[in-house]
């Protein structure tokens, strides 16, 4: 176990102006919280926090990173709380050591390799700072190094594959091969302990074979470069077991196919040199076609940069060549962790891709401490999703800001359309809350229910919006053939007759429609009148005067649209549709703007064309132009159940004097009623008075008349009423 001072001088060794108190404290405090608890491997628990800071401190990071590094399992394994961390070491520490514990919790909840990418981004969209994710991979580093004590081979198992198909490429993603290539190399020997002897058995015979070439080609190949004037480090390398078995299994190929089983690493002192050492040995020696890779001009998504080539070597063999600086070489091994170090020169990151590289590296610019710039270090990748669990640890992604309709939907149409409730990491909430990264929810489902026109309001997947639309539209289809049914039965009885369906289809081509069903549609909908099809059906009705409809109510959706507006601006539900009795659920209602009923009034429903149901005044003059036509009438009222809140418009005429200070007199006193002016326009204008009417938002009618008796006794204000028509 790495002793207090040891790693307090491995970090100053690095990093002069580290925090030594706040160290020494986090090792004092991780020591004394984790006291007597052992690990499997028999030693201290403690020795393993100190370990994976030892770790980071190989990766060269910041004192919060150590002292995260040794607190990582206080939450989680102690009685050590957040505050009380948050108490000793500040809030930023609190908030790492807590990040760490959270990515901790995920590991149990799914085995499913398929979901590993999803896991991923979630691992990411959780590490919000990437010191998070580094400690973590520190952490499962020493994990996997400690495998061996751990006694129940499924658990073994479990971890190794959860490093392999998880961790390894996280590492990878943030450009840190050398932890990479150690969790893949440690997780290959648990998953698969004969390939991986093989692999190393052949390894050594082929080494044994060629014992001398390694260093030769090295020889052979400096001098190269040297004769070109280049002054280069080379170095021979081996693959690692588990990166010549993948090979083997992605290329199908031999083992002694393998052309990179030998690999050569030229370091060089800049970019220039690198393509001149490649021109050199591009000039010597046969080059592989396809070999060659510019990772310089076209860095890896995660930062990783170097020319690739392949030549048939000094001695006759093929061999795989790296051409690097040394800066290159270590942002290799290091990815995420070197940027902090060099300052100086950051990769070229030009192409969109690397967009989250290249700010990290602007962050580096501008910070002028390793400490800040990994602070203000955050992973915009996958900050516009989020990745949520069903109850059996399944994973499913979501854009952001979506709800428990689109999880339902998510899971499947069944569930999305019998869906009545969300528990979300086990408490009840409403269908609207929006998600967070992490959250397990349930998804509580009712064979009665169906979907509602509301839910589209807050569903955010195309996905639970379509389906929300189609249930709605056939709903919407059954109920206007429904309506139709009854408007053509009630017009057809006036003059005595019956609705037949063979009367239907003699004139359902009249009206352009295809069948009878469609044609009644067409009637509930209001797009075709009744009384229109009982004179297509008996003509000699014709000559009865029917009035035209529409033309005198025209506007009368625009009104409904400024309330809906308003009500969606407040975040309010659709009320609108739901507060009418009388009507059948789904049909669209409009009110009429000619007499703008409110809530209290009492009100009459018109069938109007194409627009459904227009509601009116009971004592609106419009409704002598349908005298005629009793089967437009609906009966209706108000649903008690209203929302108390402004959304429906009423509308004053108003006589002010003309005098400074009556119009804000006017819209204060209407402001302190809670009213919301949404239009007003002056009609007449004389030496005295203003002529106005004001459209204001209130509640209900008894809101308005509270209204109209306060803007009464305001001095200012001469004649107030009610305006109709
Ligand atoms: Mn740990």
């Amino acid at each position: 176990m790495i002793r207090q001072f040891e790693l307090v001088e491995r970090v100053q060794s690095y990093d002069p102006e580290a925090d030594e108190d706040m160290l020494n404290r986090a090792y004092v405090y991780g020591l004394k919280k984790h006291g007597t608890q052992l690990r499997a491997s028999g030693d201290p628990y403690f020795s393993h926090p100190v370990e994976v800071a030892g770790i980071l401190a190989e990766m060269r990071l910041d004192t919060s990173s150590i002292v995260t590094g040794l607190l990582h399992d206080t939450i989680e394994d102690t009685d050590a709380t957040r505050e009380e961390i948050a108490g000793l070491f500040g809030e930023n520490i609190a908030r790492l050591v807590d990040g760490v514990t959270k990515l901790s919790r995920l590991e149990v909840q799914s085995e499913s390799t398929k979901e590993a990418e999803n896991l991923r981004k979630l691992v990411l969209a959780m590490s919000s700072d990437i010191r998070v994710l580094l400690v973590k991979l520190a952490d499962r580093l020493h994990n996997m190094r400690t495998l061996r004590h751990i006694k129940e081979p499924a658990r073994r198992r479990r971890i190794a594959r959860e490093t392999m198909d998880l961790y390894a490429p996280l590492a990878s993603r943030i450009g840190m091969e050398k932890v990479k290539r150690e969790l893949e190399e440690l997780a290959f020997a648990e998953l698969n302990p004969d390939g991986r002897a093989s692999v190393l058995a052949r390894l050594g015979y082929l080494k044994e074979k060629g014992e001398q070439i390694v260093p030769q080609i090295e020889a052979e190949l400096t001098k190269t470069l040297l004769e070109g004037g280049l002054e280069a480090q080379v170095s021979g390398r081996e693959k690692t077991p588990h990166s010549i078995w993948r090979k083997m299994q992605q290329k199908n190929v031999s083992f002694e196919q393998l052309a990179d089983i030998m690999a050569f690493r030229i370091i060089v002192s800049d970019v220039a040199q690198c393509y001149q050492a490649l021109g050199l040995l591009h000039g010597s020696y046969q080059v592989l076609p396809q070999r060659f890779k510019d990772y310089i001009s076209v860095p890896k998504p995660n930062g990783y940069r170097s020319l690739h080539t392949g030549v048939i070597g000094p001695l006759g063999q093929r061999i795989e060549i790296q051409i690097r600086t040394a800066e290159m070489q270590d942002q290799a091994e290091r990815g995420v962790a070197a940027h902090w170090i060099y300052k100086q020169g950051g990769p070229s990151t030009d192409a969109p891709q690397y967009a989250w590289l290249r700010s990290l590296i602007e962050i580096l610019d501008k910070a002028p401490n390793a400490e800040e710039f990994l602070e203000h270090t955050k992973l915009e990748m996958f900050q516009d999703q989020v990745f949520c669990f069903t109850p059996k640890g399944k994973l499913i992604a979501l854009p952001r800001g979506a709800t428990p309709i689109d999880f339902a939907y998510a899971v499947h149409s069944q569930v999305g359309d019998t869906c009545v409730g969300a528990k979300i990491n086990g408490r009840m909430l409403p269908l609207r809350t929006q998600l967070s990264n992490g959250d397990q929810i349930e998804i509580v489902t009712s064979k009665a229910q169906t979907p509602s026109p509301t839910w589209e309001r807050f569903a955010v997947t195309g996905k639970a919006k379509a389906a929300i639309r189609r249930f709605i539209r056939i709903r919407q289809r059954e109920q206007y053939l429904q309506l139709g049914r009854s408007l053509l039965d009630k017009a057809f009885h006036e003059e005595g007759y019956e609705v037949t369906d063979k009367g239907l289809a003699d004139v359902k081509a009249n009206f352009k429609h295809a069948t009878t069903d469609d044609l009644v549609a067409a009637v509930g909908a209001g797009l075709v009148g009744a009384r229109e099809v009982l004179t297509a059906v008996y003509p000699g009705l014709k000559q009865k005067q029917q009035r035209k409809s529409g033309a005198d109510i025209v506007p009368i959706s625009r009104a409904r649209n400024k309330a809906t507006k308003a009500r969606e601006a407040r975040g309010q539900t659709e009320s609108g549709q739901i507060a009418i009795t009388g009507l059948i659920p789904g049909m669209a209602v409009h009110f009429a703007r000619c007499c703008h009923p409110l809530p209290g009034d009492r009100i009459v429903g018109i069938i109007t064309t194409g627009k459904g149901v227009t509601i009116h005044t009971i004592d609106c003059a419009t409704l002598e132009s349908f005298s005629d036509a009793p089967e437009r009438w609906i009966d209706v009222g108000w649903d008690s159940v209203g929302e108390g809140e402004a959304a429906y418009t009423g509308r004053l005429k108003i006589t002010v004097a003309n005098q400074p200070g009556s119009l804000s007199s006017l819209s204060t006193v209407i402001a302190r009623h809670e009213g919301n002016i949404s239009n007003l326009r002056i009609v007449n204008r004389s030496m005295d008075f203003f002529d106005m009417v004001i459209d204001v938002e209130v509640a209900d009618v008894k809101h308005l008349a509270d209204i109209t008796a306060a803007l009464r006794a305001t001095p200012a204000i001469n004649a107030v009423e009610r305006a109709r028509n």
